[in-house]
């Protein structure tokens, strides 16, 4: 078996493999350490915005978060220990990235960027969503005199300090650099071009007895993982997929906190969206309006008309001269794989195969690629959920297969175009009970403008992954 990435979802397979006593399987990581979008960013303010105690592995829980919204380094370490503590590191294969694999009509023969090969009888892409920077197309931004970077590609070198700093975009990421750069830099320019709505959700500190409890009686830290479970999924779990009272209370919360968390009326106006909370993924944050009160940090909505040598121009005819300029611009999130090839049956690409998107079956497999399966695959369950959660989902039910070919009443495995088209039609024809549709732009939509998301609930998910319905699939 053949695994593609150590990240969060890659690792939660191959422990799954583990605990089901399957050691033949490699895990081909492109970089030097475990841990995808968590190695990555290294942003200042970068933390989760999924409660911790909910953002771990149900089948290694961790007693010893120091926050309810854990900071980026802190889950970082505790996927570079998961990989240890759970033996996984034994089967990974660092700085090995998979260039191309094609299946043969038996198994995938699978090549890697540095001319290397391997072989595998079932291969799982595990290589996430957010993970292809994407740069704004801005002209003269290559001209500038100081630093730029992606959020994603923070360089540590640069100083920051008392420096002049912009930072452009206000997705997640956005939001909590200016929130921890905020009194750092002298002064802070936010470039915004479309107002987010927050959701306050403040950074608590957990006590030492509250974690040495949680370490002493594991029961507690069961307990408090499923209680976030069910809460999360009765608020946000409803609230983005259909209208009713939790759509309402969180777009409520949402537009009461701008009213009171920002008095001065330009800034409310600079600052309200022009869409309804949830429409763009909601962003949770009590750190954001307070540093948008001081008198160090700017928030410019004039539209960026070109990057200068000594800073950013816009349509006003301003010149703001900065020293460091940070593109908080987000993630091509539709590159699944990519650049990976992958060649299922009758010689078929799946760049030919997702010329109009990527379409899989229930978020977990693609027809035409016999024994190939997704973990946070398309139109898998993410929004404000714990991806963790989702990815476990999907891992179980990948095992469900991998029992079957390991007993042998299976060799090939693949879903049907048929029941994939079904599937997908479903899906589609759900989209409008979202939020996602109700009129923004966002990540979340594909090139035709139908959000590549889950329009359920993850219950729904959790059921739908529950066992194989065969007649989806052509055996072997
Ligand atoms: P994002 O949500 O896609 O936001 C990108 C921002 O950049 C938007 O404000 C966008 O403006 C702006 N932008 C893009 N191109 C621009 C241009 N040419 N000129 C001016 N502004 C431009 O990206 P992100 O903030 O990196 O977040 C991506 C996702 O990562 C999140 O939605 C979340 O799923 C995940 N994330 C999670 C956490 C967490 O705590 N769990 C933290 C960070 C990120 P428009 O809105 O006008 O397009």
């Amino acid at each position: 078996m053949a695994i593609v990435g150590a990240g969060m979802s890659g690792l939660c397979m191959a422990a799954k493999l583990r605990q089901a006593g399957f050691d033949d399987l490699v895990v081909h990581e492109s970089a030097g350490e475990v841990g995808g979008t968590w190695r990555d960013n290294t942003y200042p303010g970068l933390s989760c915005d999924v409660p911790a105690r909910f953002y771990s592995y149900s089948f290694a829980p961790h007693a010893g978060w120091s926050r309810n919204f854990a900071p980026g380094a802190e889950i970082q370490r505790y996927f570079v220990g998961a990989s240890a503590d759970l033996g996984l590191r034994r089967h990974i294969r660092f700085d090995s990235e998979i260039a191309r694999a094609d299946w043969d009509g038996r198994r995938y023969r699978l090549r890697t960027t540095d001319g290397h090969t391997d072989h595998a009888d079932v291969l799982i892409a595990a290589t996430g969503i957010l993970r292809e920077p994407r740069l704004p197309d801005i002209e003269g931004l290559s001209s500038f005199a100081g630093a730029a970077f992606h959020s994603a590609r923070w360089d540590h070198s640069v100083p920051l300090r008392g420096k002049r700093i912009a930072v452009i975009g206000t997705g997640s990421t956005g939001v909590q650099i200016t929130s921890a750069l905020a009194g750092v830099a002298k002064p802070l320019t936010l470039f915004q071009r479309t107002a987010q709505w927050i959701l306050p959700l403040p950074q608590l500190p957990y006590s030492p007895v509250s974690r040495a409890a949680l370490r002493v009686v594991p029961g507690l830290n069961r307990l408090s993982y499923r209680s976030y479970q069910h809460i999360m999924e009765l608020v946000f779990g409803h609230a983005a997929v259909e209208p009713g009272w939790q759509r309402s209370a969180v777009a409520e919360v949402c537009r009461s906190y701008l009213r009171l968390a920002i008095r001065d009326p330009r800034l409310r106006a600079k600052l309200t969206p022009p869409d309804d909370p949830m429409c763009k993924r909601l962003i949770m944050s009590a750190s954001f309006y307070p540093a948008l009160r001081r008198r160090d940090v700017h928030l410019v909505t004039d539209s960026i008309t070109r990057v200068e040598p000594a800073g950013i121009r816009t349509s006003d005819g301003r010149l703001h001269e900065v020293d460091v300029i940070v593109l908080a611009t987000g993630f091509d999130a539709h590159a699944f794989l990519r650049p990976m090839e992958l060649v299922g049956e009758h010689g078929q690409t799946l760049s030919d195969a997702w010329r109009d998107g990527p379409r899989g079956y229930r978020t977990v497999a693609v027809p035409g690629f016999p024994n190939f399966f997704t973990l946070i695959g398309p139109h898998s369950p993410i929004g404000n959920h714990s991806l963790i959660a989702i990815a476990e989902t999907q891992a179980d039910y990948v095992l469900g297969w991998l029992e079957r070919i390991r007993s042998g009443s299976v060799s090939t495995v693949v879903p049907t175009a048929e029941a994939t088209e079904e599937f997908n039609t479903a899906l589609r024809s759900a989209m409008p009970s979202t939020v996602w549709t109700t009129g923004c732009d966002s990540w979340y939509l594909g090139a035709d403008g139908v959000p590549e998301l889950w329009p359920w609930t993850p219950a729904v998910h959790r059921r739908m992954l529950a066992s194989p319905v065969l007649p989806h699939f052509q055996v072997t």
